[in-house]
């Protein structure tokens, strides 16, 4: 690290949170935060008195948030779920089957928001990472995430997001996952209880956003084969990537054996509730973020000027226009050297001087 790199490392360093960070407090069935005031998980119905947890620590600069998304479906018009940073350019619909258009651009504020959700999210008014000076509690939107409320929603375009903090958590055993960046763009997971690992490598097109590290998502699974899916009508099968025997899916995992081969495959949640004809709706995925968010930079630029208009402000009420007080007056500045001041003084100085000399003449002192 050169000098200058110390100097800007030393900078961020006076920005690091003034409180060490609490830790994150989850549903360990579900992963998704478990918010002080609630009883019930929001996002899986179960009594959070059962179910709280702290989340393993991450490093610092490094943020969960757990992510919701479906799409209106242009054709049937159903809520349909989106289980992954979906970049190709369509979507398929999980009701009936039709692909469609999907603006990929849509992700960009989708990913702010979900970004700006875990890192503005309470219990501490200012979020995970406050700056030194400038107070931003009062203003943030997201403080009562991890108090009161679970999900921030909204509406981009054709994407409904639901987005929380939280961390990931083996499906299976509902623990933890120990997860780490490993290379750009690709977390590995691991289950402290059954062992399962898992790699997730982000889509191409994701990896060209700054604002992702990473994202723990069935579909960005690397680790293994896909399992095939097909659907025709109202029929959905899973069929084995390696021998193509159909499968017949146990829920709970993403992995799935293959009864004739015993090659392990993935099967998305999505594609386990259409082959076993359940309701679809969308599954929870996670993405990581680095530090920080655009929302918390508009409430600390929004801070920061009100604190500079008060101190103008101040300065204003302190200083009285002249002319107010009764007895005293400023005297007008004239810039510039004092010219009538050297004239005057030189005049009367060689006045003086022709005096002196005429008396001196008219006494003989010179004589
Ligand atoms: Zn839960
Ligand atoms: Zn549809
Ligand atoms: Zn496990
Ligand atoms: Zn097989």
């Amino acid at each position: 690290m050169g000098r200058f790199g110390r100097f800007r490392a030393a900078r961020r360093a006076l920005i690091v949170p003034r409180v060490p960070q609490a830790p994150l407090v989850i549903c360990r069935a579900c992963g998704v935060v478990a918010p002080e005031r609630r009883d019930g998980c929001e996002a899986c119905g179960r009594p959070l008195r059962e179910t709280r947890v702290a989340a393993p620590a991450m490093p610092l600069e490094q943020h969960w948030a757990a992510v919701r998304c479906g799409f209106v479906c242009n054709s049937c018009r159903f809520l349909a779920p989106l289980d992954a940073l979906d970049f190709d350019g369509a979507v398929e619909c999980a009701h009936c089957g039709l692909r469609q258009r999907f603006d990929v651009e849509t992700w960009q504020g989708a990913l702010e928001l979900a970004r700006s959700v875990s890192d503005l999210a309470g219990p501490s008014p200012e979020g995970r990472s406050p700056h030194l000076e400038i107070w931003v509690g009062d203003d943030n939107p997201h403080r009562e995430v991890g108090v009161s409320q679970t999900f921030v929603k909204s509406e981009l375009g054709m994407l409904v997001l639901s987005a929380a903090p939280g961390h990931p958590v083996c499906r299976r055993c509902t623990e933890p996952l120990h997860a780490q960046v490993t290379r750009r763009g690709v977390v590995d997971t691991r289950c402290p209880r059954c062992n399962e690992t898992g790699s997730y490598a982000l889509p191409a097109e994701a990896m060209r956003s700054e604002q992702l590290l990473g994202a723990v998502a069935d579909p960005h699974r690397t680790d293994c084969p896909k399992a095939l899916f097909t659907q025709q009508g109202g029929l959905a099968t899973l069929s084995c990537p390696q021998c193509n025997a159909p499968l017949t899916p146990t829920p709970g995992s993403a992995l799935q054996r293959c009864r004739f081969c015993n090659t392990s495959s993935i099967v998305t949640e999505s594609h386990l509730h259409r082959a076993l004809q359940r309701t679809v709706e969308p599954s929870t995925f996670w993405v990581l973020f680095p530090r920080g968010s655009a929302a918390r930079e508009q409430l600390q630029t929004a801070a920061g000027t009100g604190i500079q208009e008060q101190s103008v402000g101040v300065l204003k009420s302190t200083r009285r226009p002249v002319g107010d007080e009764h007895t005293v007056y400023e005297a007008p500045e004239v810039e510039g050297p004092p010219a009538l001041q050297i004239l005057v003084g030189s005049v009367v100085g060689s006045v003086a001087l022709l005096v002196g000399l005429v008396l001196a003449r008219v006494f003989g002192l010179f004589d």
